[in-house]
């Protein structure tokens, strides 16, 4: 399989099947964020297009039917959004699997009203934003096409305006940007996500985590939001992925469990 992969333990869905609907080699992106587990952006991207037919995608859903899994998750070597088939792979990947269906997203192109409604298909938007301002935007994002963080917000808020499925909003902290928790906490509280993951990055890569104590702490600024978790809250479920080369490309294993 080349498509499907997991499913992987994941803190924030339990069981997660895995599509990746940008499987080639190397990362596909518009962002190269400093944390990144998957190395440097090898292909530069911010047009959409199909990168892998939906009769190819049918074919490995169909070979997975009635696995052990909680959530289909979209996410993989890259940004799932700039897959111009995203829409109708959601739609099969739920007729075919019966499951529900989460999007893991860097949020960079849901200024864009398509992509909107194709995100408006799934039952869990999981969306990125790592910075309060332009800034700490391009330090810790680095994103390699010219993008706007103010875009970026607009269409996180016009997506949540318009869209009563479950929006989680992921923020990322390192040293970089541990100062800017509070601001952060106030752009949050503006976009109304049902949840706010405050995260730390846990797998391998260049940068160091935070520890536990200093989430907590980031944790407190973000008051008056209903659902706010850590990386450190959750011990995933052990799992056995059906293709462990497959997975581990996508997931590298963590070294800082
Ligand atoms: S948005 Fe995701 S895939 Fe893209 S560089 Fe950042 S962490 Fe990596």
């Amino acid at each position: 399989m080349s498509i499907v992969y997991g499913p992987v333990p994941s803190w924030r869905l339990d069981r997660s099947l895995g599509i990746d609907l940008l499987p080639g080699r190397g990362k596909t992106c518009c962002f190269d964020c400093i944390y990144c587990q998957l190395g440097i952006t090898t292909r530069p991207e911010a047009e959409r297009s199909e990168f892998v037919a939906l009769s190819a995608l049918t074919k490995e859903l169909r070979a997975v039917k009635g696995v052990a899994a909680d959530y289909v998750t979209f996410s993989g070597t890259g940004e799932p959004t700039l897959a111009l088939n995203l829409g109708r792979a959601i739609d099969m990947a739920r007729r075919e699997l019966g499951l529900p269906v989460a999007v893991l997203t860097n949020s960079a192109l849901m200024s864009r009203e398509d992509v909107r409604q194709e995100l408006s298909k799934a039952d869990v938007v999981v969306a990125k934003l790592d910075a309060p301002d332009e800034r700490l935007f391009r330090l810790i994002n680095r994103p390699v096409v010219d993008l706007s963080l103010k875009d970026i917000v607009d269409g996180i808020r016009r997506f949540r305006s318009g869209w009563s499925g479950r929006l989680a909003l992921q923020m990322m902290f390192v040293s970089g940007n541990r100062g800017a928790a509070r601001d952060m906490a106030r752009m949050a509280r503006e976009l109304a996500p049902d949840e706010v993951q405050v995260n730390t990055p846990r797998r391998r890569c260049p940068v160091a985590p935070l520890p536990k104590e200093e989430l907590d702490a980031i944790r407190e600024e973000f008051d008056g939001i209903e659902t706010v978790v850590t990386a450190y809250d959750r011990v995933p479920p052990a799992i056995e992925p059906l293709d462990v080369a497959e997975t581990r490309r996508r997931r590298p294993e963590s070294s800082r469990r």
